[in-house]
């Protein structure tokens, strides 16, 4: 008497498929590379140099594909998905292409849930995946379709903007963060002065914050916000939760809502960048990598810009390393597409001169 052991319910896989599962995802990430750290040339600029942390060549091609596997290895040790399990995600697009990557490797069904908007070719990406694409009007409507399909096709919300900052590892296991710091350690400033990303779900500044704060390094993270988003309002007021909707067009990056993965508090500072600065440095980098990046890329190297400028002022030298988000073919039908541009209300020509005169003659960018 007085000795009981209780067993838990049925589980939705058996230890077998599990462990198969996770052996077929860690064998995939045990056949790649590490993505590349590209040092991009600033011949005006004496002793600030900066580095593109290329994210695209993952094989889905976003930094998504770090998100995507963490989020699958978290679900499956939770036991929330086994052999039958509909994965259901609620995306504007890189994330659903990372994850219908991993669903079809460990044979899951696969829908993703996003606003009608979402490019058209990385509508087609999900589909090439073998996932189904659940477009909706609304974008705030995302994250309840998402959760009323899972209910309907008895499946899993697999939640990125609740869990991304919690799947990944934030120590280490070459993360993103330990991945740049390692790679950066043979460069004459290996500990970068700053170190500048975007927030979609707000999982890659925690990762990039909390993993600085553990080394004890004084690197300083700044996130590049669209001027639309909210999270840049949330960090100066906490009160604000959420907006009406985010207009920004830059896909992968601000929200209508404070994401629950977003930590504000592990950020040293945002800058806001206007839609039509991010899609003008956008076009510069890509030139001057000869390769075409992503929106949010751009969003980034017009904050690094501001940063290095700043740092100009003040006489600092020193690394600033940023992203490579995903890759310009995406893009294609729009960013890259003039009549898209126009069509959409853009002028980006005053930011195109800006960008122009800070990269070969060295102009300085001023708020
Ligand atoms: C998701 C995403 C980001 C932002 O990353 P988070 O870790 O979700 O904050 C930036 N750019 C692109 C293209 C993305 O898909």
């Amino acid at each position: 008497m007085g000795q009981i052991i209780q067993c838990n319910r049925p589980q939705p896989c058996s230890m077998e498929w599990r462990n198969r599962a996770i052996a077929t995802i860690e064998a995939d990430f045990n056949r790649s590379a590490d993505t590349h750290l590209i040092r991009i040339d600033l011949p005006k600029f004496n002793d600030i140099t900066l580095y593109l942390k290329d994210e695209s060549s993952h094989p889905t091609g976003s930094l998504k594909h770090r998100l995507a596997r963490s989020l699958f290895l978290y679900a499956i040790c939770n036991g929330k998905i086994g052999p039958q399990t509909t994965i259901v995600e609620a995306s504007s697009g890189s994330t659903a292409v990372s994850e219908a990557y991993f669903a079809r490797m460990i044979n899951l069904p696969f829908v993703a849930v996003m606003p009608r908007t979402t490019s058209k070719e990385k509508i087609a990406a999900i589909e090439f995946y073998g996932g189904r694409p659940h477009l909706v009007d609304d974008p705030k409507t995302v994250y309840d379709a998402a959760r009323q399909v899972a209910e309907e096709t008895g499946g899993y919300y697999i939640d990125q903007f609740t869990y991304a900052e919690r799947a990944t590892d934030w120590r280490g296991n070459n993360n993103i963060a330990e991945s740049i710091f390692n790679q950066m350690s043979h460069e004459e400033f290996p500990n970068p002065r700053w170190i500048v990303t975007g927030a979609g779900t707000g999982g890659t500044s925690a990762t990039l914050g909390r993993y600085i704060r553990y080394r004890q390094l004084d690197t300083r993270l700044c996130v590049a916000d669209p001027e639309a988003s909210i999270f840049h309002q949330h960090f100066t007021d906490r009160s604000i939760m959420e907006i009406d909707r985010c207009s920004s067009i830059i896909e992968g990056i601000g929200r209508p809502r404070v994401e629950p993965s977003f930590v504000p508090d592990v950020v040293d500072c945002m800058v806001t960048v206007p839609d039509a600065a991010s899609l003008a440095a956008q076009r510069a980098i890509s030139k001057i990598i000869g390769r075409a990046c992503g929106g949010s890329t751009g969003t980034n190297i017009w904050a690094c810009a501001l940063l290095i400028s700043e740092m100009v002022k003040k006489g600092e030298k020193g690394s600033v390393v940023t992203l490579l988000c995903d890759h310009g073919d995406r893009y294609r039908s729009t960013y890259f597409n003039d009549e898209w541009v126009e069509k959409n209300g853009f002028d980006i020509a005053p930011y195109l001169e800006q960008m122009d005169a800070f990269f070969s003659e060295g102009r300085l960018i001023t708020v």
